[in-house]
């Protein structure tokens, strides 16, 4: 199953990306690396992450390669692979409709406008877990209570506003704008007991199996310590601690 990954993300990497990228099956200290990624192309890749971790001083680099792990290259061409695919979907011919079959057209052409994606730049600074609720989400599945409510607290807490978040979940099959309203301004302290709520912790998540923990994580607790970005807007003492709101949406 390892090689079969291995081999898929080689393939990714050289065929549909055109980087190079060398197959390697090495250990250095208690570190077994499975790539050697050319350095420029590593910069460029890594260039908007936050992390330190990612940071080239801080990466085994020998002869213009830096030394990688198969996790850390599928992260690394992660923001790459979806402009890709985007780009493919946009150049690719407009097929000729039947005639039969135009009237959907004007179906879909009236269906409403998918959500405005987060920017890949903040995209690249969120951790593992955010970034699978909000490929969940995106991909029009049925988040849980918790997901939504995970998502909606971090993205208020590392900026988003109210509008935005509304605007995130507008897409979803079961979205009612009145009742997504009350819970998203519910979670941002402006109705009930006028406290934010907390983002949840690693444990926490962890616990709902919503960890996605990689490398990137090492050395966190909470999922706003993720990148230097938002350690500073940490949570205040006046959140509230350990619930969460009762009603879905
Ligand atoms: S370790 Fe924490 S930040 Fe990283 S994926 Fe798990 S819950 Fe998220």
């Amino acid at each position: 199953m390892k090689t079969e990954n291995k081999r898929t993300v080689t393939h990714i990497v050289k065929q549909l990306l055109n980087l190079s990228i060398k197959e390697i099956d090495h250990v250095i200290g208690n570190n077994h690396y499975d790539y050697l990624m050319d350095v420029k192309e590593y910069v460029e890749l890594s260039s908007t992450f936050k992390s330190d971790y990612w940071k080239i001083v801080n990466r085994v680099v020998d002869n213009g390669y830096v030394y990688l792990k198969t996790n850390e290259v599928i992260r690394l061409i992660r923001d790459k692979i979806k402009t890709e695919i985007y780009k493919r979907i946009k150049e690719s011919p407009v097929p000729n409709i039947p005639k039969n079959l135009q009237y959907l057209v004007g179906i879909v052409k009236n269906r409403p406008l998918p959500r405005a994606p987060l920017e890949s730049s903040q995209l690249t600074t969120y951790p593992p877990c955010a970034m699978r609720v909000i490929a969940r989400s995106e991909a029009n599945e049925n988040l849980s209570h918790f997901e939504r409510f995970f998502l909606t607290a971090f993205l208020l807490k590392t900026g988003k506003s109210v509008e935005d978040v509304i605007k995130f979940f507008s897409t979803s099959p079961d979205f009612n704008e009145k009742v997504a309203r009350y819970q998203v301004e519910h979670i941002a302290g402006l109705k009930g007991g006028r406290k934010a709520y907390n983002v949840p912790d690693c444990k926490t998540l962890f616990s709902q199996s919503l960890c996605y923990k990689d490398e990137s994580c090492n050395g966190i607790s909470h999922p706003l310590q993720y990148g230097k970005r938002y350690v500073k807007r940490g949570e205040k003492s006046s959140d509230r601690k350990g619930h969460i709101p009762k009603e879905d949406f």
